[in-house]
């Protein structure tokens, strides 16, 4: 059958893959009786930390919580800057916010997209606490070089691995260079269970009690050590989780294979600039993302596939430093022109990319780009 339509998800076609392993650890939650802090999150936080390779790995309500959490757990708050980029979802930033913390920005790498460690230390003063680099698109930061900045200023690094679970550097681990790497399993991620989730993973035992205290009412087992909140991963969404991560490594190959073949069949494409994967690196791509070399042809290149069934999205297309009333009341610092990451957002179009795209969508895909780059000459 001819394709006409290609979707952004896949999520349904995942489900129907291994739906008999994911019905019986939900069946089985069920039946247990107990949904919140039970013994399916227990096992499924011990084989995430496995599979992982930290000593902990710690389930709470989402990514922004993880995040946040994390900061909190470090004693970052009002007073205190942390850096980050700006073209990157708006949860990084909203985290610093919630703990009442500045968000510093500097720009990103022009090719990987991830935060430029060169242009850190500009950006330290006797108030920054922590670094959070972002492995956007699935694309790991640079962070033997960030974790050197850290060092020389005695400053923490939260890994933000929403978008890159599975994923690696040449030399290094996730985790390797960091206080912690806070995931999110909302079903849009590459790891994703039918809700919202999140994940703390470190092997810091002191961030391990606190994030789990905090994230449960100050409560360790019975009494409260402190005020808290409410930020658990559900016992049903770590038995979805368990499941699937089991496979996680092929679902990331397939990715992988995909990008291979957009690489290749947009190869040569006059009007857009395809992403950039570092040599060595294992870029997951959780998202697949193209650049129209002019920024004012973006819209119409999104439009055209839109008109032909793509589901083609833009990540992120307002950088959160230009996004309506940012920063909320607070102050934020902005550190040099970020003139990478006005680029990225002016320019980016993300095609369709999940492991169950099947051959005849991926080949629709590239045609109907290659197409409209045709016709701008
Ligand atoms: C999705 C995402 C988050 C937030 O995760 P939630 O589970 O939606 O709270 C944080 N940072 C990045 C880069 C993300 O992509």
């Amino acid at each position: 059958m001819a394709v006409s339509q290609v979707g952004f998800y896949g999520h349904v076609r995942q489900y129907f893959n291994i739906k008999e392993e994911i019905d019986a650890n939900i069946e089985s939650v069920l039946l247990s009786g107990k949904y919140v802090r039970g013994p399916m999150l227990a096992a499924f936080e011990e084989q995430a930390a496995e599979y992982f390779g930290s000593k902990y790995a710690i389930g709470v309500g989402n990514g922004t919580d993880a995040i946040w959490l994390t900061l909190m757990a470090l004693g970052i708050g009002e007073g205190d800057e942390v850096i980050t980029h700006p073209n990157t979802f708006f949860a990084t930033a909203e985290a610093i916010w919630i703990v009442g913390a500045t968000a510093v920005f500097v720009d990103c790498d022009p090719k990987t997209k991830c935060i430029d460690p060169n242009l850190i230390e500009a950006a330290v003063t006797d108030k920054t606490k922590a670094i959070i680099p972002v492995h956007l698109y699935g694309q790991c930061a640079d962070m033997p070089a960030i974790a050197k900045v850290a060092e020389r200023h005695g400053l923490a690094v939260i890994e933000d691995n929403a978008q890159g679970i599975d994923g690696a550097g040449d030399t290094f681990k996730q985790g390797e260079f960091s206080d912690a790497v806070c995931t999110s399993y909302i079903i849009q991620k590459n790891l994703g269970c039918f809700g919202d989730g999140g994940m703390v993973f470190t092997d810091r035992e002191d961030l391990n009690e606190t994030i789990r205290k905090l994230g449960n009412h100050g409560s360790a087992a019975r009494d409260h050590h402190s005020p808290g909140f409410n930020s658990r991963l559900d016992d049903i969404q770590a038995g979805v989780l368990s499941a699937k991560m089991k496979h996680i490594t092929a679902w990331t190959d397939q990715r992988i294979a995909i990008a291979r073949l957009y690489d290749a069949g947009l190869a040569g494409c006059r009007h857009i600039d395809l992403p950039y994967a570092k040599p060595g690196y294992r870029h997951v791509y959780h998202l697949y993302v193209v650049e129209t070399k002019n920024p004012a042809k973006r819209d119409a290149l999104l439009s055209f596939l839109k008109e032909n069934g793509i589901d083609a999205k833009t990540h992120y297309s307002i950088a959160i430093h230009r996004q309506e009333g940012f920063p909320w009341g607070k102050s934020y610092r902005i550190v040099g022109e970020v003139a990478n990451a006005e680029k990225n957002a002016a320019s980016c179009v993300s095609l369709p990319m999940f492991p169950e795209l099947l051959p005849e969508e991926i080949q629709y895909v590239i045609d109907k780009v290659r197409e409209w780059d045709a016709a701008q000459g």
